[in-house]
């Protein structure tokens, strides 16, 4: 890897030897593979690449830069790096909602970890590939471009465009299992249609907790 450079990013070998380097345990043939996974969009592709090699912005990447003062988190005053961005109170728990799923398909029986995740060291059985490699993208953009606006993920938007995107990819015959997949995971896995109806009901006991969750939430 160390004079390659990504066609699509355009980015040079410097970061990758470094990051790679941090890495050197890591299955770089799994990773490349799974970040170039045939069925991605380029949008996807380019985010799967930016996640592996940290180049997210994050605050702790940011205030290395001297953009931030400080590396906490916006939404939750956590440290804000790279493992941060799906586990965040921000993706209104579809990060967890999508390890696991991750952990379900594991071919090992465990949970899955954010850095993996992060890593796209998944070892992700071959029917489920794509689909949970298009649900890790497109949440991540979803994440990306709500963080922008520093508001939190609404579940329904980001079910809308994974619904979407399933539409888009069973259009190809060989993608149909993937479609599938997706669709299956959104309907079940993915499904809260009203989380903050749910947590106030698993809440309400009287004593008023419920009512503050409920506005938290929104
Ligand atoms: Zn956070």
């Amino acid at each position: 890897m160390t004079h390659s450079t990504d066609p699509q990013t355009g980015l040079s070998s410097l970061i990758l030897s470094s990051q790679e380097e941090k890495l050197q345990s890591a299955d770089w043939a799994e990773i490349w593979s799974n970040m170039r996974c045939p069925g991605l969009s380029p949008t996807e592709q380019s985010f799967l690449f930016k996640m592996v090699y940290g180049l997210l912005p994050t605050k702790s990447k940011l205030l290395r830069f001297s953009i931030e003062e400080n590396d906490q988190c916006f939404f939750c005053n956590e440290k804000d790096d790279k493992d941060h961005f799906l586990s965040c109170t921000q993706a209104s728990s579809m990060g967890e909602a999508t390890r696991s799923i991750l952990t379900e398909i594991s071919p090992y029986k465990k949970e899955v970890s954010w850095q993996q995740i992060c890593s796209l060291e998944l070892h992700l059985p071959p029917v489920q590939r794509l689909p949970a490699l298009i649900l890790i993208s497109e949440l991540g953009l979803e994440i990306q471009n709500t963080r922008t606006k520093k508001k939190k993920l609404t579940p329904g938007i980001l079910t809308s465009k994974l619904r979407f995107r399933a539409e888009v990819v069973g259009g190809s015959r060989k993608y149909q299992d993937a479609k599938f997949e997706l669709i299956s995971w959104i309907e079940n896995q993915l499904n809260t249609q009203d989380p903050a109806t749910e947590r106030v009901a698993a809440l309400d006991d009287g004593s008023g907790v419920a009512v503050a969750t409920s506005q938290d939430s929104e």
